[in-house]
Order: C-alpha cells, then sequence, then structure tokens
C-alpha cells in the first residue's frame, strides 16, 4: 500500500540560525501517526538541516532543482549536487516555480527525467488557478499537467514519485479545498493514472493535497481515501502546527 506523507515547504523563509531552531524544535516534537515526515529548507541550509536530523525521522529535502546534469547555468544547483550531500528527495513544479520561474510542462519532462536518472524521489506539484477552476477546466488542466510531464515514465519509474495537487487559488490565500473537492480530484487522478497504467501502479501512489492545510482542517483533508498527506506551507513554519498536521492522520 501507499505511504502517507506530510512534507513542509519552508519556501525563501528561514535563514541558518532559524532553520537551526525550527529543525531543534521539530525533533522535540512527538510523532503519532505512521506519516513520512519531510521538510525542505532553502538550498543554503539543507547540509545542516541534515546534519541535524540524522538519526531522526524527519527527512530533509529540496525545493527544486535544475534539469541539466552540470554546466554553464549560473546560480543553479544540480540533482548530482544535491544527491551528495545526502537529499534523496526534491519538490519539483510548484506553482510559485511555475508562475515566477516559468516553468513549464516541457521544462518540467526534464527536471524529473533528470532527479530520478540521479535516484531522487519526486513529489511533483500542478493544480488549476482559479479561473480555470471557476469555468470547469479543473479536471482538463489536471488530467494534460500530470500526462504531459509523467506519463513517458516506467512503472519502475513511478515507485519514485509522489503527487501534490496544489490548486493554486488555496495557496497561501487562507482558503482551501474542501474536503470533497480535494477527494473529487484526488480520486479523479488516480483513475487517470489506473487508464494508463494499472490499478496496481494508481493505487501504489501517494497524492498529497497542498493549499492552505492547517491543524484545524488537516484532519477532516487526511480522511479522505485518496488523500494521502499533505504539502504545506505556512503551517510548516512552526513546529508545533506542522506536529499537529502530521499526527492529523
Ligand atoms: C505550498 O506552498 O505548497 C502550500 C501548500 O502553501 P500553504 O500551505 O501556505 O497554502
Amino acid at each position: 500500500m501507499r505511504n502517507n506523507i506530510v512534507a513542509g515547504n519552508w519556501k525563501m523563509n528561514n535563514d541558518l540560525s532559524q532553520t537551526k531552531d525550527l529543525i531543534s524544535d521539530l525533533k522535540n516534537q512527538t510523532k503519532t501517526s505512521d506519516a513520512e515526515v519531510m521538510v525542505a529548507p532553502s538550498f543554503i541550509n539543507l547540509q545542516e538541516a541534515i546534519k541535524q536530523t540524522e538519526n531522526s525521522e524527519i527527512e530533509v529535502i529540496a525545493q527544486n532543482m535544475h534539469f541539466a546534469e552540470n554546466g554553464a547555468y549560473t546560480g543553479e544547483i544540480s540533482a548530482n549536487m544535491l544527491a551528495s550531500i545526502g537529499v534523496k528527495t526534491s519538490i519539483l513544479g510548484h506553482s510559485e516555480r511555475r508562475a515566477y520561474f516559468n516553468e513549464t510542462d516541457e521544462s518540467l519532462v526534464k527536471k524529473v527525467d533528470t532527479a530520478l536518472i540521479n535516484k531522487l524521489r519526486v513529489i511533483f506539484c500542478f493544480g488549476e488557478d482559479l479561473d480555470q477552476r471557476k469555468s470547469g477546466e479543473h479536471f482538463n488542466v489536471v488530467e494534460s499537467q500530470i500526462k504531459n510531464a509523467l506519463f513517458h515514465l516506467s512503472s519502475e519509474s513511478w515507485k519514485n514519485l509522489v503527487l501534490a495537487y496544489e490548486p493554486v487559488w488555496a495557496i497561501g490565500t487562507g482558503e482551501t479545498a474542501s474536503p470533497e473537492q480535494a477527494q473529487n480530484m484526488h480520486a479523479f487522478i488516480r483513475k487517470t493514472i489506473a487508464n494508463t497504467h494499472g490499478d496496481d501502479l494508481a493505487n501504489s501512489v501517494s497524492i498529497l493535497y497542498g493549499g492552505s492545510v492547517k491543524p484545524s482542517n488537516a484532519k477532516e483533508i487526511f480522511s479522505k481515501p485518496d488523500v494521502d498527506g499533505g504539502l504545506i506551507g505556512g503551517a510548516s513554519l512552526k513546529a508545533e502546527d506542522f506536529f499537529a498536521i502530521v499526527n492529523a492522520f
């Protein structure tokens, strides 16, 4: 069966001392659920966070990476660089990367391929914006986002993929998809995968929900059968709130 996962995306927050403090607060929390716990500090603090979380249940993951193996890409970070410091997982395709850094289905295909070649697990993000939701296009949009970026992958590669459905209108806005809206979309995603890759594979893929998840709504969202966890932004910056979400399973 598939794993439950709660991953915190710290975005461009927390300098070195704040990173150390938050990791140490997280290590003081008690985990009562079976969820895998991940946090994504900025690139510059990954190594320190990895050192601090050795022998803990917290996995430190990356927020992004470049699609090239190496070369003349000033300011960028490669999959191999991440792997070489002990990173095992990267978020890819976050809506903020798509909106502010021009990431497209085409560039994400390359990133996903490079991550998997370098044996990184991928948390692949996608989701519709408000206009697309209002005009009823959300299922089509999501279907094309995952088909374009992921459907060329082999069944073996899918073992290293986690999906994160993140409706753009719910990210950082305080507005959350209702548990029913999340469940409907997650079930649709699973069916779409099953249609091309079979039921076994579809049932083995963890699909996370992201968009203003907080301690007060996590339990209800996570109670839905096709919701296997969350990608958490704002609420991952406070250890108690983050672990309240982890323990909502
Ligand atoms: C995110 O950025 O992935 C996210 C879900 O943010 P928030 O929880 O703040 O909406």
